[in-house]
């Protein structure tokens, strides 16, 4: 684990992430966009090559390098393929983040071995499922049913929106197994296999932007799970989803400040060449205050994730700042995105010109892995809640300062 960003090793990181994207993804990005096609080829050996798929032997390796995880590594990667296609980002972020993540930490070892292993190994592409029609930022108000009988649980529900969904071998599934239990009690997260007797998948939904990344709906009829594939404590998840989803709002940021520094580079190259009222339009004032701006929200966001990182590795709390950090990045990614495209004018709202895909894709930001209310309301409440709230990140509740809070 390395402790500063500056240091060589993080630079090699980003340079190999940076080569794999403009090969392998820059090419066909646009055309991933416009013809949906699937992202799993490239996201695999991104995986492999990238994120120390091929040299994962054994579940001990994995299990080490989970522990060792650095935040700062894993984003240096996602900040590279996001600048070539988010999309890219998307399908690696469900199949690793969120399905390979939670069966690595709350799984048995023969389900680290079965399933996580050729996740990580990029084998096999995992999804979560978690939102449903009538439930998505009411997470609590879940409805698909899971009743036991025996050594298994029967599942039947729906689930919608789900990342990789239409394609995936292995899918996280949360569904309410004690009907009794009110509310965040009573809720199972299981393992499904794509081939179950019960278990279909839609094909893609139509979606506004990362159309590269297959969303869809997971349909469940009295699909027969055994006990054994229960990940984590039976009727316990709510709480152990937490967690899961704290990372993954690590992981947004990065894809948020991939897709500003793309934009902002494409904004400065056309605004250098662009030549209006005799003149590069790169002289405007206007236009120099348009990027001077996005370079701010730029800085400001590699700002918070570093500080998210860090926080992170010092093992502190990182509720409200993973927050803070995927509301403010992904406001800038979005107004960042529209900027570009002021910039290009008439260009920019042609799809010849990339900048619109990303302002496309820039928006799901605000509304995947809890909507930006959403994450206003974990800050809020943290703060109220905490006996004492140190707004100074060095501190945090668990330091419990002797009760002075110097002001
Ligand atoms: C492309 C894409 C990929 C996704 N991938 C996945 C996935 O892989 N797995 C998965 O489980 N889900 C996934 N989702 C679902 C996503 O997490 C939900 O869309 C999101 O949590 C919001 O839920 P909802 O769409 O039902 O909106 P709603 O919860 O209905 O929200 C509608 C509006 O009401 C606001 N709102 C709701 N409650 C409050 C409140 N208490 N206070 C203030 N405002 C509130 C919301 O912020 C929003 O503006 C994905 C969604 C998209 C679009």
């Amino acid at each position: 684990m390395m402790d500063n960003l500056f240091e060589e090793q993080y630079r090699i990181v980003a340079e190999n992430a940076r080569r794999f994207a403009q090969k392998n993804i820059k090419p066909v990005a646009a055309q991933l966009d416009m013809e949906e096609l699937k992202p799993f080829d490239i996201a695999k050996r991104a995986v492999r090559e990238l994120f120390g798929g091929d040299s994962i032997q054994s579940v001990e390796e994995l299990e080490k390098i989970s522990e060792d995880r650095d935040i700062l590594n894993a984003s240096l990667i996602t900040i590279e393929l996001a600048k070539a296609a988010p999309a890219i980002v998307m399908a690696i972020g469900a199949s690793l983040e969120l399905c390979g993540a939670t069966i690595l930490s709350k799984g048995t070892e023969e389900q680290k071995a079965s399933y996580a292993l050729p996740l990580f190994r990029g084998e096999k592409v995992g999804c979560f499922g978690l939102t449903e029609p009538e439930a998505g930022s009411d997470v609590m108000g879940l409805k698909t049913k899971a009743v036991k009988s025996g050594d298994h649980y029967l599942l039947s529900g729906t689930k919608t929106f789900i990342t990789n969904a239409p394609d995936a071998d292995i899918f996280i599934v949360y569904a309410r197994s004690n009907p009794q239990a009110q509310g965040h009690k009573g809720i199972t997260a299981f393992i499904l296999e794509r081939g179950m007797p019960g278990l279909e998948t839609s094909k893609p939904l139509n979606k506004m932007g990362l159309r590269g990344s297959p969303t869809g709906e997971i349909y469940m009829d009295e699909v027969k799970v055994p006990l054994k594939n229960i990940v984590g404590t039976e009727h316990r998840a709510f709480y152990e989803l937490m967690s899961t989803l704290r990372i993954e709002r690590t992981t947004l940021p990065s894809m948020a400040i991939g897709i500003m520094e793309r934009v902002l580079d494409d904004s400065v190259k056309y605004a250098k060449q662009r030549v209006q009222f005799g003149q590069n339009i790169i002289f405007f004032e206007g236009i120099q205050f348009k990027i001077a701006r996005m370079y701010l929200a730029l800085q400001h966001s590699y700002a918070i994730l570093f500080l998210l990182a860090q926080m992170y590795k010092a093992g502190k709390d990182i509720t409200a700042i993973a927050s803070a950090a995927k509301v403010y990045t992904s406001e800038e990614a979005v107004r960042v995105c529209l900027d570009a495209i002021q910039i290009h004018g008439g260009y920019g709202y042609m799809k010849e010109y990339e900048v619109e895909r990303f302002m496309r894709d820039a928006k799901l930001l605000e509304i995947g892995a809890g909507t930006t209310e959403v994450q206003l309301l974990i800050m809020a409440r943290s703060i109220m809640m905490e006996d004492q709230f140190y707004f100074n990140p060095m501190f945090t509740p668990e330091d419990k300062l002797d009760g002075s809070r110097l002001i």
